[in-house]
């Protein structure tokens, strides 16, 4: 039978909750113990497909195809495993399975309250991933903050468990933030306490608490804490501001939280071994040489919009032992006059996934200056899509080529919707969604890339490349290296004529990792450090 952590959230959001449950990930995986993560959240909308990048940043795509919070792009670069649609339950996938039981019947006679009714289907979601999974242990991250009204049936189904299943199987983290005040320069804990009493009030008792803060925490902090929360001291783990997320496991590990965790659930586990990670830590924090990559898109302004992308550029920059500098460039800036100037610097530029017309013609823009002045350029799903406008532009010498998202009316529709998709009015879960094979062309960069034949990659997307513009476009230098097994669909295209001008329908940011970059990133990356930009200067030659 799995064993269940839970982690709560206290003070505020975003202090790093996803992170932290990453990282016990990466820390018990260290100790050969299997684990699966789930991410509670308490919203209603089904899943975040249909959000906004604004409001929610990125949706991760599990490879059997849901759409998914972004923290689990974390729980699968930080433990390396692949995770499913068990994997993330919100309160509108709760309320559908409850309301559709009513309708069936299941409940005949019966008020439907959310105490027992909403808290057991919200227990059932535990139990079945702890089923499909069998790992030995099933992290569950309670999303937003103790005290929010929507999580409340969440934080009453984890307070159920720990009778449900054994007091010895259950253990309960809460992460919360220590802030600072300047004027008299120390750290307060009355947040924390007030947290910790607000979970209590409920029945929860936290085992672990992991205090994230700005600042040095001092042993008189961790001891009015324990004092005041009644947890043990040793339980009390600092989680100090780092420069890089992936070194949130080294530290919680110096705290010895996975001993921690291993002795409270009785768990069976091997020797840590964390040297590899210790060693792309220190690789990472090592000063190198710059690679400048552009990141053109319309969702600039919020980071997380674009959180795999960054992490698989980091991956294939550590790999080839540069830092990254990330210059993140609006689109709709690009569309101003002179605005290729922003791309000055660049040694490669990628254009991202995204959504309707705003913004567009700055991303062919970005399309067009990588194609003139033959920067090395990666386009990802959307970015595949302006990758064959801008060419079919030139090749069709119009302006007129378009995908029909942007103008349904262009005379050149290069990227169209799929037959199957034309019927589809609605547009939650809709789009191609996970998994689908691609068949590589022999020669092709991007075979070289993979060094294989068939890969699989995910999918989110409603349009597709127009196949009646194949064979024009094929004449004017552009190469489909990437096939659905049956041919239909373009998966991948690339230009003859460009050092590295190579686009996917698909998004392979999704499954890189740390320690393996993903083969597309990584050959972008490699080819975009060696190229010189302005204001750069060439190597000096080597005089003993
Ligand atoms: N908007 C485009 C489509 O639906 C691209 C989607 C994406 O980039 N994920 O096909």
């Amino acid at each position: 039978m799995s064993k269940y952590i839970f982690v709560t959230g206290g003070v505020v959001s975003s202090v790093g909750k996803g992170i932290t449950v990453a990282s016990i990930g990466t820390i018990l995986k260290s100790r050969q113990i299997s684990v699966s993560v789930q991410k509670l959240d308490p919203y209603l909308n089904v899943d975040p497909g249909t959000m906004s990048p604004y409001q929610h940043g990125e949706v991760f795509v599990t490879k059997d195809g849901a759409e998914t919070d972004l923290d689990l792009g974390n729980y699968e670069r930080f433990i390396d495993i692949n995770l499913t649609a068990e994997s993330n339950v919100t309160s509108g996938q709760i309320y559908s399975a409850v309301i559709a039981k009513e309708r069936h019947g299941d409940f005949l006679g019966g008020t439907i309250q959310v105490v027992p009714h909403v808290t057991s289907e919200i227990k059932e979601q535990f139990k079945k991933l702890a089923q499909k999974s069998q790992a030995e242990v099933v992290i569950i991250e309670v999303g937003g903050t103790v005290g929010d009204i929507e999580g409340q049936p969440f934080l009453e189904a984890i307070r159920q468990m720990r009778n449900d299943v054994g007091r010895e199987n259950v253990l309960f983290i809460h992460v919360t933030y220590l802030p600072y005040l300047t004027s008299t320069q120390e750290l307060k804990t009355k947040p924390t306490q007030h947290s910790v009493n607000e979970l209590r009030r409920i029945g929860i008792q936290p085992d672990i608490i992991v205090c994230r803060s700005d600042y040095p925490i001092s042993e008189g902090i961790r001891n009015k804490i324990s004092l005041f929360c009644d947890v043990e001291r040793q339980a009390v783990i600092p989680l100090p501001t780092v420069s890089t997320i992936y070194e949130v496991p080294l530290v919680l590990e110096e705290e010895e939280l996975g001993q921690l965790v291993i002795d409270e659930l009785g768990l069976k586990a091997s020797q840590s071994d964390l040297s590899q990670w210790h060693e792309m830590v220190t690789c990472l924090k090592e000063p190198c040489e710059p690679v400048n990559i552009a990141l053109v898109g319309k969702y600039v302004e919020l980071k997380d919009a674009y959180y795999s992308v960054r992490e698989a550029l980091q991956h294939s920059a550590l790999y080839h032992r540069r830092s990254l500098n990330l210059e993140w460039v609006h689109s709709e800036e690009l569309e101003k006059d002179y605005g290729e100037e922003l791309l000055s610097s660049a040694q490669g530029i990628i254009v991202p996934g995204g959504f309707g017309v705003r913004g567009i013609e700055g991303m062919v823009k970005a399309a067009n200056y990588a194609r003139n002045n033959k920067i090395p350029y990666f386009g990802l799903c959307l970015g595949m899509q302006v990758m064959v406008i801008e060419f079919a532009r030139y090749a069709l010498n119009s302006t007129k080529p378009n995908s029909t998202e942007f103008d349904d009316s262009t005379p050149y529709p290069v990227i169209d919707l799929l037959p199957e998709q034309r019927g589809t009015e609605s547009k939650g879960g809709t789009m191609r969604l996970g998994d689908y094979p691609c068949q590589l062309v022999p020669g092709s960069r991007a075979a070289q890339a993979y060094g294989q034949s068939l890969v699989n990659e995910r999918h989110r997307h409603r349009y597709e490349f127009n196949n009646e513009f194949c064979d024009i476009l094929s004449e004017a230098g552009m190469v489909y290296s990437g096939l659905s097994p049956d041919g239909r669909l373009v998966e991948l295209c690339e230009l003859v004529d460009h050092p590295w001008m190579v686009s996917c329908q698909f998004h392979p940011e999704f499954g890189s990792r740390p320690g393996r970059p993903h083969p597309l990133f990584r050959d972008f990356v490699n080819v975009a450090k060696d190229m010189l930009r302005e204001g750069a200067q060439p190597p000096l030659p080597f005089s003993p």
